[in-house]
């Protein structure tokens, strides 16, 4: 596990080192935990679950949860997690009961056992189809609120020695919530609350700073890691999205975008037609996404899930169409999550340095062009030369005159692309009031 370092200056994150002490339970009995979950109305949100550690092989059991619950089963000597989190029903769950038997006499010790309402913006804004599963975000994705939460009872079938400093346990802050969580530092893939940063193959073993590489804190015994962990927790990481960049926009809004969206097509494909210096290669789509497929090795780039075939893949522009960039053979391989939650930001916005790295090998745009949040200046000049043909032939194209709940397709053109010149580093060097006066 533990790596000698070499010569790589890579950051370290710093995380707690905390000992806990524990209990000796004998083999052949058993300890039973007992959440007490606090009174709740209907539709209110309710969780059980924490962390817990044994030496010896155990049995375990959760009995009560009113829905599927998250209970791992690392080989001992390990840390596992346990929990659920559901939505109250008019007569709601009073006890969950987790069962700890013996196999072998073993050493037990438990961390953030704990059960109450649970509320978080992330849970009240997000799609409902992000929902349903958040029973798999225990104990982790469970805010409890203060004053709500419920009793944790212990009792056994035997009395139990009290044994001090019986578990370490590694604790990591979250980047976004900042609560220091556990991490399994000795068995990566068990995550305790952060997920893996770098899992396939050829990424390993990580070597992103920040990711693959932490130190103790008291100690200073650095761990350079085979997987790594994401600086945000689970759940923040599951909403992220959500939580900086993705509003929830109406149906009437996505109809507006892709109505926007297919004018800057057009708009693109008619600038470069017959244009010598300015070559618009648009490729057949088929090409194309084949191409970008094989160069993505047939993955999301920014989560890395694996995409069946190219028709999985959502073609993503890297710098975007808003700003005037056209589809090509620098394009990204994302899946729809990412392509979804990506939107119309330029990569700086998107992606981490490590990942722009990456994406720069990949794409070949160079590092610093990358990272370059400004519109296609190449596009706005030819627009600007091009005036007279914008506003008299282009604008009246059948398309752009085209009304879709109440808007002009020319309209959202118009005000797009004053918004792409407002990118402009130094400020837009036009506007498009101004471009229909000269013409
Ligand atoms: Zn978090
Ligand atoms: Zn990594
Ligand atoms: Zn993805």
């Amino acid at each position: 596990m533990t790596r000698t370092s070499g010569f790589s200056a890579r950051a370290a994150v710093e995380v707690d080192v905390v000992h806990i002490d524990g209990v000796l339970l004998d083999e052949g009995h058993e300890m039973v935990f007992t959440f007490h979950i606090p009174d709740s109305k209907e539709g209110e949100r309710l969780g059980f679950g924490g962390w817990f550690y044994s030496s010896g092989d155990i049995e375990t059991e959760v009995i009560g949860s009113p829905g599927r619950n998250v209970l791992t089963t690392n080989p001992s000597p390990d840390w596992n997690k346990v929990g659920s989190q559901w939505v109250a029903e008019a007569d709601p769950t009073q006890h969950v009961e987790l069962h700890l038997r013996a196999r072998s006499d073993t050493t037990i010790a438990v961390f953030g056992l704990q059960c109450g309402i649970i509320e978080h913006e992330y849970l009240t804004t997000a799609r409902p189809e992000l929902l349903p599963n958040m029973w798999n975000y225990a104990p982790e994705g469970n805010f409890y609120v203060d004053a709500r939460t419920g009793k944790v009872t212990l009792e056994a079938d035997q009395n139990l020695a009290r044994i001090s400093d019986v578990a370490v346990l590694h604790l990591k802050s979250c980047n976004r919530c900042g609560r220091f969580l556990p991490v399994n530092v000795n068995n990566e893939r068990a995550h305790l609350s952060f997920s893996n940063h770098c899992v396939a193959d050829h990424r390993r073993p990580c070597q992103h700073s920040g990711f693959g590489r932490i130190r103790e804190k008291d100690s200073d015994r650095i761990f350079d890691l085979e997987y790594g962990f994401q600086l945000e927790c689970r759940f923040c990481k599951k909403f992220e999205v959500n939580a900086a960049h993705n509003p929830q926009r109406s149906t009437a809004q996505m109809k507006e975008d892709a109505q926007r969206r297919r004018s800057f097509e057009l708009l693109m494909e008619h600038l470069y037609e017959g244009s010598d210096q300015l070559r618009y290669r648009h490729q057949t789509g088929g090409e194309l996404a084949d191409d970008i497929y094989a160069r993505f090795d047939g993955r999301c780039f920014k989560c890395e899930t694996p995409l069946s075939s190219p028709a999985d893949m959502h073609l993503d522009h890297t710098r975007p169409l808003a700003l005037l960039w056209p589809l090509d053979e620098t394009a990204t391989s994302l899946c729809g999550t990412c392509n979804s939650s990506k939107r119309d930001r330029p990569p700086i916005d998107f992606y981490s340095e490590d990942e722009l790295r990456d994406l720069s090998d990949i794409t070949g745009i160079p590092l610093d062009v990358l990272k370059d949040p400004s519109p296609n200046l190449e596009v706005l000049e030819l627009l600007r030369t091009r005036a007279t043909w914008f506003f008299e032939e282009f604008l009246q194209l059948p398309e752009l005159q085209e009304v879709r709940d109440g808007k002009r397709t020319s309209e959202l053109l118009l005000k797009a692309l004053d918004k792409a010149l407002q990118r402009t580093p130094g400020g837009a060097p036009f506007t498009m009031d101004d471009l229909r006066r000269d013409e």
